[in-house]
This record gives C-alpha cells, structure tokens and sequence, in this order.
C-alpha cells in the first residue's frame, strides 16, 4: 500500500516560505520568457502575437496581474503611453511604460522600482534581428517582477510602483515618461531604483567580479538653480544630495543583508559619460540611482549574435549568473521595503551653531512620522557616524561644534523604520 503520494516539492513549502527570497530559477524563467520574444526593439512589430517589445509587454503585465491575483488584487496594472520622435525614432513611435501600482496608505507618495524591457544589436535602429537582450535589460525586469512577487505580500505606507519601461536604447524615452507622470499626477517621489544590466559577473577581460554590486548617484541636484547650489557647495553638501543619500540607504541596507553583496556607492549619476532610464528623474529632481554590475562585458551588450576571431558576441542568458541577480533582488527588496514602510524624509533641515560651542538643528515636521533620527559626522567623513532620536522637530547637539560636523535628519515610522537622511545646512531665505 501507497501511504505518501507523490507530491511534488513545490507544493511542500508553503507559498509564504516560497516568496520570501529571491529564487535564481525564478528569475532566470523570466528572463529566458522575455528573451523568447526574439526581439523586443522598441521599433519592432507591437502587435505580433508572439514576437517584438509589445508582445514582451503583454507579458509582462500579465504576469505582474497574476502576482495581483495572488494577493487579493493588492497590485494593479496600468500603462501609460507617449509617441516620442527623434533621429533613433524618426517616424515617431508609441512608448508604452506598464506600471504595477501596489496601493500603501498614501497613494501619492510613492517608491519605484525599474527595468527597461527593449533590447538592440549592433545597430540601434535594426528592429528585426534577435536581440535577446538577456542581461540588457531583461535582467532589471525580472528583478522588478521578482520583486512584487516578494512585496506584495506585505502592506506598506507608501505605494510601490513596479515598471517595465520601453524607448531606452532610442533615447531614455520611458524613463521620460514616467518621471512625467510623476510629476503631472503630483506624486511625492521617495525613491527610483533603476536597474539596468544587473545580471553578469564576469567581465570583458575574462575577470570575475561576484561580490559586488554598484549603485551611482549624483552628488549636488542636476537641476537645483544655482543660488541652491552655491549654497549647497559652501556648506559642504557635495557628498549629501537627496540621490546620493538613497545611494547611501542602499548601501546600509545592503550591509544588513546576510551572505549578501557589497556595495559599490560610485559618485557619478552613472558610469563614465552614459546614461540612463534614472537620469529624467534626475532632472526633474527626484531622488534615483542607478544599480548595475560590478564588472560589465561590453562584447554582450548592444551586439549582433555572432562569433568573430575566437569570440562569442551577444547578450545572451548562458553569460549571467543568476545567484548573482538574486542577491542584487535582495537589496532592491530590502530598500524598497525600508523606504515604503518609513514616511517621507523631512523636506529641509538648517542647522546653526556659528560662534558657539553646540550645534542646533531644526528641521520640516513630516506628517505621519512618529519621531527622527539625528545623524552627525566629522566633516573629514563620508557616513554618519553618531546619532539621537528625538520627538519634536529640533533639536541641540551640546559640545558638538558646526564647522568640523555635517548634520542630516530623518523621519522614523512607529516601528522605528527611516527614512533617507536630509542634509543640514544654512537657512535659506
Ligand atoms: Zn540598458
């Protein structure tokens, strides 16, 4: 007599346990679907059934609808659409960004986390050879898609945006449009993670690099008017804008992590003379970062499929290491999952002190915040180094002397979750 059926192995974890960490599998079935559309140009076929970036699209909204399904509906799926025209584009073409909204108690505020789905070859403008684009950037959507899976079991403050962006390789197009959308629906932008090639870890000259990951950010806003700027300089905030504090919170997350990576926090917006789907948010003024691999290989990026004196060229799934992406996962999980439960950061912070022994800091109250956190530093150092928790929205530092510290406040949740650190300086009137 048979006593145990066969049950299969899946079924013997329970779906919470299933969905609490990243899986490689997982994300390497995504990114073998998204590859299987041949390819997703963002000038190929939208309506082939099987075949080009809308059919990648459909997909992926689908699958980001059944992760809905599975919570009760906590996530819902809407596009929003652009034609965009340029020379990489010179008919015009519509840019389709699919969005998954997971509501928190805020609707307006929201944290985004990002990949985009089109792919190229050698030539930006070829719509038609496969373009399998496995790392580039269907690396970053799987991770976005394998992030909801893990987040929307979880209620949160602020609300997560899921995305999956078109018009990248032709000109940042669905990186436009969603900072726009930001911006015409007045969301308040906590965080944009964007992560765009974050699948390898053997680079071009044969060299492994596994344990890290990098994350750029700028330093002083883009866009900040200059008076701000200046200002910002002659107190010493160059290492402290808002996009260089995320990266920062990354890297904090990331060191919590057990068996995790280590970040790489680059000060540039983003690798040497390149850009990408962050830097429209960046010039609107929202606080992004841009995480990608340690090491890149440039003979699997934008590349024909093709071998040519001795080398295999292209951007195919047999090149990625998906333990690596997962780990990669973990950190976006852990930091999304931080900023959306902590509310806001507070919107300014002055500190005073000149020609006194004590520094003094006051700071915007954020509503919904339960106390603060206030961080200080030696003006010799990159990270903060001590801090006090407070109630009310100021605060004195006795025996701490302005000239030689930075000063930067943030907002704690009940349960003690923060948010990024705001930067202290000079009042500005
Ligand atoms: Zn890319």
């Amino acid at each position: 007599m048979r006593i145990l059926p066969l049950i299969p192995l899946a079924l013997l974890t329970t779906p919470a346990a299933a969905q609490t960490q990243p899986s490689p599998a997982r994300l390497k079935a995504d990114v073998e679907k998204l590859v299987s559309f041949g390819t997703r140009h963002t000038l190929s076929d939208p309506d082939h059934p099987t075949r080009g970036i809308g059919a990648a699209r459909r997909w992926f909204a689908g699958e980001l609808g059944r992760i809905g399904e599975a919570c009760g509906g906590c996530i819902e799926v809407a596009n929003v659409a652009r034609t965009f025209t340029n020379d990489r584009a010179p008919k015009g073409v519509e840019i389709v960004d699919v969005l998954g909204f997971q509501p928190g108690r805020d609707p307006k505020r929201v944290v985004i986390v990002m990949g985009h789905i089109d792919s190229r070859v050698t030539d930006v403008m070829n719509a038609t050879s496969d373009a399998p684009g496995a790392n580039d950037d269907a690396s970053g959507v799987a991770l976005v898609l394998e992030a909801a899976r893990i987040l929307s079991r979880e209620k949160f403050d602020a609300t997560i945006v899921y995305a999956a962006l078109s018009g990248e390789e032709q000109g940042l197009f669905g990186g436009t449009l969603l900072a726009e959308t930001a911006r015409e629906r007045g969301w308040t932008v906590s965080a944009v993670l964007n992560n765009d090639i974050v699948g390898n870890t053997v680079g071009q000259d044969g060299r492994r690099v596994a344990d890290r990951v990098r994350v750029f950010s700028e330093g002083i806003r883009e866009v900040e008017p200059l008076p701000g700027q200046l200002a910002r300089r002659a107190d010493g905030g160059e290492d402290d804008g808002p996009s260089r504090a995320l990266a920062k919170a990354v890297d904090g997350v990331a060191g919590k992590l057990p068996r995790g990576l280590d970040v790489f926090v680059v000060r540039r917006f983003d690798r040497f003379g390149r850009g990408g789907d962050h830097s429209p948010f960046l010039k609107l003024g929202y606080p992004a970062v841009r995480f990608s691999v340690g090491v890149e290989n440039y003979d699997q990026q934008h590349q024909d499929l093709r071998s040519a004196d001795g080398k295999v060229y292209g951007d195919t799934v047999d090149k990625m290491d998906f333990a690596y992406l997962a780990k990669v996962t973990a950190i976006n999980v852990a930091t999304l999952r931080r900023l959306a439960t902590a509310p806001a950061a507070p919107a300014s912070v002055t500190i005073g002190g000149a020609l006194a022994t004590d520094t003094s800091v006051k700071w915007a109250p954020v509503p919904g915040a339960s106390g603060y956190r206030v961080h200080w530093r030696r003006a010799d150092a990159q990270d903060w180094q001590q801090h006090v928790d407070v109630k009310d929205a100021q605060a004195t530092i006795e025996g701490v002397i302005v000239d030689d510290t930075f000063v930067g406040v943030s907002a704690l949740a009940a349960d003690g979750t923060e948010s990024l650190v705001t930067f202290g300086g000079r009042e500005r009137r």
